[in-house]
């Protein structure tokens, strides 16, 4: 097996194996091929997790803030000498082509290290003056935190719930999604190997239930999750039982406008890099790209030149662009998605079908004269296919981006400076972008609003979301009681 793990945990600062848990098959996309088996974590590995965390945290809350942001800038650098190897892991686990996760995976978490170390030494608290008296403010740590992953992007949504977390004095027990589950774990191994304390980042394998096992432990203070909508409702719900904290990254059908006095080629880029990085597995994209009717000829002849020249095939390839799905199950999804937009009416302007019968490729897919009520334009379908709708005017688009149960992003391609703006103010959306598409730098918040979630990542608005306010009222004078 090419990428078998040390052991399918990493529990207290080192690696755990319990092969009493479940089997889970790692396969890696390209070829089918089992790479990889872990084993789903028995109660008794959840529960050393927590036990470790719980202990840890308690000590970890005691360092100096400076101290923390030492260690976490030690794994960035070391995440960033091994970003070839961590590379080729993350493709391995994913399917996603080299020439993306050279630049887009393990070197986004090393960003999150890094920033969060930055930032965490300069939070402080307020001090309000109230006469004699006063009030100060600590912003402490939540405690054991919960992180739970999608398949799509391992690595960086580990070293985007844990750098936070870390950084504010929290424990991380981390559990990926059961289709990647090997990224992960070598996060844990490095930030170990850059001196944080064991029992602080643990990573537990399994499906749904290990991590609902998680969430309902009193020793448990937050969630993170990023997934489905439908996952969010339970997860959300099992949180709420205990009153914690959550952060909800979910899915979307984000709307990306392309007005007639967009730059052609730069309006057809970002509708790609919106659709079809990750072969289409990413959360934010502008899965609805609506067109202006004066320049959707021009769009589409450009759109379909170069969705056509895009390179698909081996993801080990650094020259290759887009490479399988995530899996089987993913790909016969995504397949009946296709098929549902020929049977409703939409106009296929090229691909539309499987790539090849051994791993699993879909070509890079693009409909036009989509409507809104098709299935292609209302669900999330978490794949290559690109749904192209027309348009006339600025109030009809709003109206008919906002028209959905999700909002996580937005995008919208003009030159008109104000419109950009008043646009962008109308759209029910967490993350918008103007003129440019999908990107998530860590400086950024990221998350969404109605189904999309709640809480934000990334920026300074992820301190508040691993943090909560202690308020400490100081008497200074004698105490006044009328009894
Ligand atoms: P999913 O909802 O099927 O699974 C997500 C994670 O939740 C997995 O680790 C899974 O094991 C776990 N899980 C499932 N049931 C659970 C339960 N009852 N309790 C606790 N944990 C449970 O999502 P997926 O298919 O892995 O990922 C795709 C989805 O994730 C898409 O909807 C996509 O839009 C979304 N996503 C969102 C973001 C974002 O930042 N907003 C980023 C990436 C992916």
């Amino acid at each position: 097996m090419r990428a078998q793990p040390k052991a399918s945990h990493f529990v207290d600062g080192a690696y755990l194996e319990d092969r009493a848990g479940a089997e889970i098959e790692v396969i890696y996309p390209a070829t089918g091929e089992v790479i990889a088996r872990v084993h789903e974590a028995t109660p008794a590995v959840v529960e050393r997790a927590i036990a470790s965390a719980a202990r840890a945290q308690a000590e970890w809350a005691l360092v100096k803030p400076v101290e923390r942001a030492r260690i976490l800038r030690r794994a960035a650098d070391l995440i960033r000498e091994r970003n070839r190897a961590l590379s080729e892991l993350e493709t391995l686990d994913t399917g996603k082509p080299l020439q993306e996760t050279l630049v887009a995976d393990a070197t986004s978490g090393a960003d999150a290290l890094e920033y969060f170390a930055g930032l965490v030494p300069a939070v402080t608290g307020e001090t309000i003056p109230l006469g004699r008296d006063f009030v100060y403010t600590v912003r402490e740590p939540l405690g054991v935190c919960v992180g739970i992953g999608a398949w799509n992007y391992p690595t960086q949504i580990a070293c985007w719930k844990s750098a936070p977390a870390l950084a504010m004095g929290n424990a991380m027990i981390f559990k990926p999604s059961e289709v990647t589950p090997l990224c992960a774990l070598k996060v844990a191994e490095i930030l170990v190997e850059a001196g944080l304390p064991a029992g602080l980042m643990n990573v537990v394998q399994g499906r749904g239930a290990v991590g609902a096992s998680l969430i309902t432990d009193p020793r448990v203070a937050k969630v993170s999750l990023t997934g489905s909508v439908p996952t969010g409702r339970k997860v959300y719900a099992a949180a709420a039982e205990g009153m914690r904290h959550v952060t909800m990254e979910l899915g979307g059908k984000s709307p990306l406008i392309v007005f007639d006095d967009a730059d052609v080629e730069d309006a057809v880029g970002g509708a790609l890099l919106g659709n079809f990085y990750s072969s289409g597995q990413v959360c934010s994209n502008g899965t609805r790209v609506f067109v202006q009717k004066g320049i959707k000829e021009r769009f589409l002849a450009r759109l379909k030149e170069r969705t056509e020249a895009i390179r698909l095939g081996d993801p080990m390839d650094e020259a290759v662009q887009m490479g399988p799905v995530v899996s089987a199950a993913q790909m016969e999804k995504v397949l009946a998605y296709v098929e549902a937009g020929k049977a409703e009416g939409a106009r296929l302007v090229t691909g539309g079908a499987r790539a090849g019968d051994g791993g699993y490729y879909i070509r890079p897919t693009v409909f036009a004269d989509v409507t809104d009520t098709m299935a292609i334009a209302r669900e999330e379908i978490f794949g290559p296919v690109m749904a192209v709708l027309d348009f006339e005017d600025e109030n009809e688009v709003v109206t008919r981006a906002n028209a959905t149960e999700f909002g996580l992003s937005a995008g919208v391609f003009t030159r008109d400076l104000t419109r950009a703006h008043r646009l962008v103010g109308r759209l029910e959306a967490g993350s918008c972008w103007i003129n440019a598409y999908n990107l998530a730098p860590v400086e950024a918040p990221f998350g969404g609003v109605k189904l999309s979630g709640v809480g934000r990542e990334n920026s300074k608005a992820a301190i508040e979301h691993y943090s909560q306010i202690k308020s400490v009222y100081v008497g200074m004078g004698p105490v006044e009681a009328p009894y």
